[in-house]
């Protein structure tokens, strides 16, 4: 079985050799199949796992747009359609410099397992841009948002492919870009989610993510006999998701004491909370600004070059981007007495990194099971959109923590039933799986 799954990963990096991120992304989840494919030949038979390594469609575009100066810039654009065998492509966009396609590749293989446990019907995609949105005015990222979307409309519909947001795409982006849908296709329809709350948008989707991070993660303190009340938590992020995290971690009476970004972190021993937290939530998500500003505002230690995972916590939750806490950082984190690592950002923990978690023996929560309270919550704006309805923020949030949990519950049932009890990532990977695969032998070879 083994050798199998190895040619499948090998065949993978065969053909795209510097799409590291992708074999990373395709490796950890096809590991978990094992003792499915032991169970099932019949998806050997079918060539399941080939079929989903290799995306349905991908477009790649240029993007030019003038800037404030008058020059011409450029950028590359892109949608990599995955898998569309349980629902229309979903996923969200990422505007950053560091996007190519190999990125795009595995954040939207990610999706397609993240979004079949949500349970919707959403199949898996992403895309976006190499655009950096730091220090463009709203005018360059409206004309930027304008070009972008003049490409990628024939390609998204909203029973086709419907993005969304993710790192540098929030609401002021989402509404250029449907601005834009709009104007070319002379239709009002729910092409995107994460739109404002005025035209379109679901209550509670900003807050969403990071929320559901707080449910996944209190569900996993609860299967070990513990609460959050107390604890202290490091995180990286101060985007959309790390800010609504802090703001539901502290209801549940946890304090988190860190935030950071590329260039470094700051530790905040009282915790964020109260003015603090109002003042960073626009900082990245409306302003752009670096993390250091918090730093500074408070008259906080700022720590150049530095990862947060030097602090001492008992719940470790990065919330930044892929490959941000390694091997290293792990035994670290361990060393200093870290008890519970959730997953908030797509893949940030390096596979090194989660062999020391797993090694000591301390609960992780794959970012594809912990964070799909975002895109879970995406999916119930297309249900609102085509009911034409708009749901209370109670019932929004309900069903969001109705969603979180039962997501715990399938990853811990299926890890169980597929001899792995208590490890997230094998339950969540094969309970993704298992429902998209089936739906790809009901619809045959396509
Ligand atoms: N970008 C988010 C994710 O990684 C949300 C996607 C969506 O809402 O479609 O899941």
């Amino acid at each position: 079985m083994d050798d199998y799954i190895d040619s499948v990963v090998a065949k993978v990096k065969e053909r795209d050799p510097g799409e590291v991120e992708f074999h990373q992304a395709v490796r950890e989840v096809a590991e978990s199949l094992a003792p499915v494919f032991a169970l099932h030949p019949e998806y050997q038979e079918a060539r399941i796992l080939e079929r989903m390594v290799e995306p349905e469609r991908v477009v790649m575009f240029r993007v030019p747009w003038v800037d404030d100066a008058g020059r011409v810039q450029v950028n590359r654009g892109f949608r990599v359609q995955m898998n569309s065998a349980i629902g229309p492509y979903k996923g969200g966009l990422r505007f950053a410099p560091s996007v190519n396609l190999g990125i795009m590749k595995f954040l939207a293989f990610e999706q397609v397992f993240k979004n079949a446990l949500t349970t919707l019907p959403m199949g898996g995609g992403k895309g976006g841009s190499d655009f950096d949105p730091r220090g463009k005015s709203d005018n360059e990222v409206m004309r930027f948002c304008q070009s972008f979307m003049t490409e990628l409309f024939r390609h998204i519909g909203p029973d086709t492919d419907v993005p969304a947001g993710d790192i540098g795409v929030g609401g002021r982006e989402i509404g250029f870009l449907f601005g834009q849908y709009k104007r070319l296709v002379n239709k009002f329809t729910g092409v995107l989610t994460g739109k404002r709350i005025n035209w379109g948008g679901s209550l509670m989707r900003p807050e969403a993510t990071g929320y559901g991070t707080a449910y996944f993660l209190s569900e996993v303190l609860m299967a070990n006999n513990d609460t959050l009340e107390g604890k202290t938590i490091a995180i990286s992020g101060y985007g959309n998701v790390g800010t609504f995290f802090i703001e539901k971690a502290n209801e549940f009476g946890a304090k988190v004491v860190t935030i950071g970004d590329e260039y470094g972190y700051v530790y905040d021993p009282d915790g964020i909370k109260g003015e603090k937290l109002e003042f960073l939530k626009p900082l990245w998500t409306e302003q752009r600004r670096p993390a250091k500003d918090y730093a500074d505002e408070f008259g906080l230690e700022w720590v150049e070059g530095k990862r947060p995972w030097v602090v001492p916590c008992d719940i470790a939750v990065p919330t930044a981007t892929q490959n941000e806490l390694d091997g290293e950082s792990a035994k670290t984190l361990v060393a200093n007495g870290l008890r519970y690592i959730v997953e908030a950002a797509n893949m940030p923990c390096t596979p090194e990194a989660i062999e020391v978690f797993r090694a000591a023996g301390i609960p992780f929560g794959p970012g594809k099971a912990v964070n799909a309270g975002g895109v879970a919550t995406s999916g119930l704006e297309m249900a609102q959109n085509s009911m034409r309805l708009a749901w209370s923020r109670e019932e929004v949030d309900a069903k969001l923590r109705g969603i979180m949990k039962n997501i715990h519950r399938a990853c811990l049932a299926t890890a169980e039933r597929f001899g792995a009890p208590g490890d997230y990532v094998v339950g969540a990977n094969i309970a993704g799986f298992l429902k998209v695969a089936d739906a790809m032998i009901d619809q045959g070879v396509v």
